[in-house]
């Protein structure tokens, strides 16, 4: 059955749908949101529901910050799930013995590239930087590990010197190398610009994208990444991350399939209910309005809306809501027309003229004015008084 319905001028992606794939860092740069923090048993139970979700790679933490992170990514590494688990770790043999005692799948081994990171953060020059990246990737690679090297701001790196390290760190055994727009710096065509030119230095290794939403453009960018050539996506549920977040996991994936036609073979049954767990264990609210996952993104109040949507849900809705777990819900108010009330009623039971029916409709919309939010209590109340006044009885 049909339950999507985009828009035939969105151009289709020029990708390999087999080889797309999503690394979700909810676990990682998710946590790293100022003020989350979450338990093993929390980690745990997420890990479980991306996995049962399918998603391909669980970034599940960075061992070295701490004894218990690193007890919760080996938790996560031994919990049986099919996703490849990888941790984070810094270009330095001991995060990688970490990684190591922590029974991972792989690594994704950062370093900053950036003139900025260089001077200001790392000091250290770009030569010694390289140095130490190539270092960690091999020591990596001998020990059976996936590799993904990843470039700190990338974004802000000459693109010579981002060539040539990503070129050396395949030369090195990277199964991958990432371009990271650490600052959310970049837009849709400068992602798309080095994605392309990365994929033209490369002989075998996979690009990876790991976008920041500064500006909102994490998705976006994420998917022009793609279309320069990148094959695997970094996400988070509901975009939690540092600063404003990056590229949210419900967001992506519904974009790709009802715009760009992509289905990345997931169980979106479950977004709804991944973001709601995300939300409660990382005590972020998810705005009512956040696409695909809001709690009201698929509410009608205007009685023009609730009209077309009752007739036909794609005259509003891009997708049918249950799909991933969510509902549609028909609001009164202000903006109410007679036939989403009619609805109601008949959903009641109650069957009454078109007179009474305007007068209901009339009566809802001045309680709403009057600044009472028009709850299914408040409905019925309208409804028996206006049916009382009328000399009827329900
Ligand atoms: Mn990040």
């Amino acid at each position: 059955m049909k339950w999507k319905e985009g828009c035939p001028y969105n151009p289709r992606l020029n990708v390999d749908v087999e080889e797309l794939y999503i690394y979700d860092t909810t676990l990682r740069d998710g946590e790293q949101t100022p003020g989350v923090c979450f338990t093993k048993e929390e980690k745990l139970e997420i890990a479980r529901k991306l996995d049962e979700l399918g998603i391909k790679q669980i970034e599940a933490g960075f061992p070295a910050v701490s004894e218990r992170e690193m007890e919760s990514v080996k938790a996560i590494a031994n919990a049986g799930l099919n996703a490849d688990i990888l941790a984070l770790s810094r270009a330095l043999r001991e995060d990688i013995d970490r990684a190591l005692y922590c029974d991972v799948d792989g690594v994704i081994i950062f370093i900053a590239t950036s003139p900025l990171h260089l001077k200001y953060k790392l000091r250290k020059t770009l030569e010694e930087v390289e140095e130490m990246g190539m270092d960690a990737i091999e020591y990596a690679k001998d020990h059976g590990l996936f590799v993904a090297f990843s470039a700190e701001d990338a974004t802000r790196t000459p693109l010579e010197d981002l060539l040539r390290i990503h070129r050396n760190a395949e030369e090195h055994g990277a199964d991958r190398v990432h371009i990271a727009d650490t600052a959310g710096v970049g837009t849709p065509q400068s992602i798309y610009y080095i994605c392309s030119e990365l994929r033209k230095h490369l002989k075998r290794a996979h690009i990876g994208v790991h976008c920041h939403n500064d500006f909102g453009f994490a998705v976006i960018n994420s998917l022009y990444g793609v279309m320069g050539g990148a094959r695997a996506i970094s996400t988070t549920v509901n975009g939690i991350g540092e600063r404003a977040g990056n590229a949210a996991l419900e967001e992506v994936v519904m974009a790709l399939m009802v715009l760009y036609d992509v289905d990345l073979g997931l169980n979106i049954s479950l977004l709804k209910e991944l973001s709601e767990l995300v939300e409660k264990y990382s005590k972020i609210p998810v705005p009512v309005n956040k696409p695909i996952v809001g709690d009201r993104v698929f509410h009608h109040e205007s009685g023009i809306h609730v009209d077309g949507v009752l007739a036909n849900p794609f005259t509003y809705e891009p997708f049918l809501p249950e799909k991933i777990g969510h509902r549609r819900e028909i609001v009164f108010g202000k903006h109410s027309g007679s036939r989403g009330v009619r609805a109601k009623l008949k959903e009641m039971g109650i069957e009454v003229s078109d007179d009474i029916l305007l007068e209901i409709v009339k009566r809802i919309k001045e309680a709403r004015e009057d600044g009472i939010e028009i709850e299914d209590k408040v409905f019925r109340d309208i409804v028996e008084e206006v049916l009382k006044s009328r000399g009827c009885s329900k």
